[in-house]
């Protein structure tokens, strides 16, 4: 029930309609008794600029930032945490006494979603298959967490070399960037993290990897898309018998972070199993 006492929180983004966010965080605030909901933002471009100035007069509580503004409104905060900073994005804004502190759940939520399923990145090779924001972060939280070696393919070599020199300044580890035209799997893959939007609903055939073979020396196969549940890509990869792990892990492991820093709670693996059972009822779990 919303009442005087209730706390305001929110997704900003452009679009937001398609979010997943607002039934989650309702979810959980119903599920551990909390007095709070959480509201749909759409910010407009030219309205970006104004969001923390705005909500901050509103006395909104936190925020979720999703695209296209994770990193623009990292330029705008004054308390970042160091390794949002380290991924040159936030997802996550929690009011404070001056203004808002951002973070990056989303490199937390990826690690937790690997972790619930066995699934360590030390000494592991990787390769990072994009150069967006989601492969900044992928690529940022397997140096983190002592990858043996990272090679990111992406189409625009670019970014991707932005990354690498990114991560270099705080990270010790071998990196190796190629385009899609250049990269030859040469030894075996621990994990590939599919990090393009490519296979997203509702261009469900397409797919950044199209020879079968490519798969035969990956173990793990990521796709952080979970809508559909088995994008193109992980269904090659499964029939070439790789595990494969979808984004809705993710999903609700970055919700459940940005949810505890807000409220300063430890949310119970029962609740995280209610949520995930929830999602699953629209996504497919994998
Ligand atoms: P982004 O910053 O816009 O990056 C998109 C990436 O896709 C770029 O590397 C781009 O390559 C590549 N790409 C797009 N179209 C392509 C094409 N036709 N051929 C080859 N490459 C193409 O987006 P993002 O924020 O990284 O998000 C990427 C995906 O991750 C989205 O599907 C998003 O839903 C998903 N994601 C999931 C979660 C989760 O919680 N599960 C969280 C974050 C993101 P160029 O660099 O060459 O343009």
């Amino acid at each position: 029930m919303i009442q005087g006492t209730t706390k305001l929180f929110g997704l900003v983004g452009h679009p937001v309609e398609h979010s997943c966010s607002p039934l989650i965080h309702n979810t959980l605030a119903s599920l551990m008794k909390l007095d709070m909901i959480y509201v749909p933002l759409h910010v407009y471009p030219e309205n970006v600029n104004q969001v923390l100035k705005g909500a901050y007069a509103l006395n909104i509580q936190g925020m979720n930032v999703t695209v296209p503004y994770k990193n623009v409104i990292l330029q705008q905060l004054e308390d970042v945490d160091p390794f949002a900073v380290q991924v040159g994005a936030v997802n996550t804004l929690k009011k404070t006494q001056t203004g808002y502190k951002g973070y990056n759940t989303d490199t937390s939520g990826l690690f937790l979603s690997l972790i619930s399923r066995g699934i360590t990145l030390q000494n592991k090779t990787v390769v990072i298959i994009g150069g967006g924001g989601a492969a900044r972060a992928t690529a940022m939280l397997c140096a983190k967490e002592k990858a043996a070696g990272i090679t990111i393919c992406n189409r625009t070599r670019n970014k991707a070399e932005m990354i690498k020199k990114d991560i270099l300044q705080h990270y010790d580890i071998p990196i190796n960037v190629v385009t899609p035209d250049e990269f030859i799997l040469q030894n075996a893959v621990d994990l590939c993290f599919q990090t393009t939007s490519l296979g997203m609903h509702p261009k469900v055939k397409e797919s950044p990897v199209q020879n079968h073979t490519f798969f035969s020396a990956v173990k793990v196969a990521v796709d952080l898309i979970y809508n559909p549940g088995k994008t193109k890509f992980l269904q090659m990869a499964q029939s070439n018998h790789c595990t494969i792990i979808n984004g809705l892990g993710m999903l609700l492991y970055q919700a459940v972070q940005a949810f505890e820093i807000w409220n300063e709670v430890k949310v119970p693996p029962d609740v995280v199993e209610q949520v995930r059972e929830l999602l699953s009822e629209r996504y497919q779990w994998i």
